[in-house]
């Protein structure tokens, strides 16, 4: 008797990993997964900050942090793999590393380059996020598989035409994966969330033509004079990954206050 009740708790318990989980999102997504008891692997490129994160939100047996640079498919499969050997399976894969590519850079003077990066960065890099996490899930039908896409994918974010390409791209990839995944019990969506005041964020206002935060904020509907934070979005992580939300799949939830319905 004793030992049944273990086992069902213990399939409870949901393991997660969190791309680009070092900083802004995927921080606060981290920590509030860990309050519901998940065990969360952080992966990202900045590893002085990811495993400063990783002491302080606890010990390896909740939480880890792994170098993962997404766009190369070892790290991912490295990511995937220690997720799998250290707690026991992938309930929950958050695509959710990105960068938002030269601010106020027009598709008119850019050399392709940058234009590649950030689709390498968001597009491929949530590719093989999503096919090696599916690769594990798939033989025990159930799990699901998360993009932070962004207000970009839903509209056009001025002198950001990478990024908004990017962000488009991705929604069409979900909606793709929710399809093929649908029958092994997988379901993918994707979050778009409008402005939060991140790192990335702040450092592409810097770049683009010095605009100011205050700039960006919302001037109607329910984000009047606000601007969204991180947590916010860490909310709507946490419904689409549980297990009430057994039912969605292939959505791009905005969490925008009207914003993409406005424009
Ligand atoms: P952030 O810069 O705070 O966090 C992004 C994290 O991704 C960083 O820790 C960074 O090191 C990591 N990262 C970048 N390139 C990586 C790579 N190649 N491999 C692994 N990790 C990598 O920014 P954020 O705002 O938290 O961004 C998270 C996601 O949210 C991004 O996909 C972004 O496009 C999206 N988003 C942000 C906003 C916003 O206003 N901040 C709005 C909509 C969507």
């Amino acid at each position: 008797q004793e030992m049944k009740h273990s086992q069902i708790r213990k399939k409870k318990l949901k393991v997660a990993l969190i791309t680009g989980g070092a900083s802004g999102l995927g921080e606060s997504t981290a920590r509030l997964f860990l309050k519901h008891g998940a065990k969360v692997l952080i992966a990202d490129v900045q590893d002085e900050l990811g495993q400063s994160l990783r002491k302080e939100l606890g010990t390896l047996d909740i939480i880890t942090y792994i170098h993962c640079d997404v766009t190369c498919e070892m790290n991912v499969q490295n990511a995937v793999d220690l997720a799998v050997s250290r707690y026991g399976k992938l309930d929950i894969m958050f695509n959710n590393a990105g960068i938002s590519g030269v601010g106020g850079l027009r598709a008119i003077d850019s050399d392709g380059d940058s234009f590649k990066k950030v689709l390498d960065v968001n597009v491929v890099g949530g590719f093989f996020g999503a096919k090696l996490a599916a690769q594990v899930i798939v033989p025990v039908r159930k799990g699901c598989i998360l993009f932070t896409a962004s207000v970009a994918s839903l509209l056009c974010v001025s002198v950001a035409h990478a990024y908004t390409t990017s962000k488009h791209a991705i929604v069409g990839l979900a909606k793709s994966l929710s399809v093929e995944l649908g029958e092994y019990g997988i379901r993918v969506n994707c979050i778009s969330p409008h402005a939060v005041a991140t790192p990335m964020l702040l450092n592409w206002l810097v770049t683009s033509e010095k605009r100011k935060i205050e700039e960006i904020v919302l001037r109607n509907g329910v984000l009047k004079g606000t601007i969204l934070e991180a947590a916010d979005i860490a909310q709507a992580a946490l419904f689409l990954a549980s297990d009430e939300a057994k039912y969605v799949s292939g959505v791009n939830l905005p969490v925008d206050g009207a914003y993409t319905v406005n424009n």
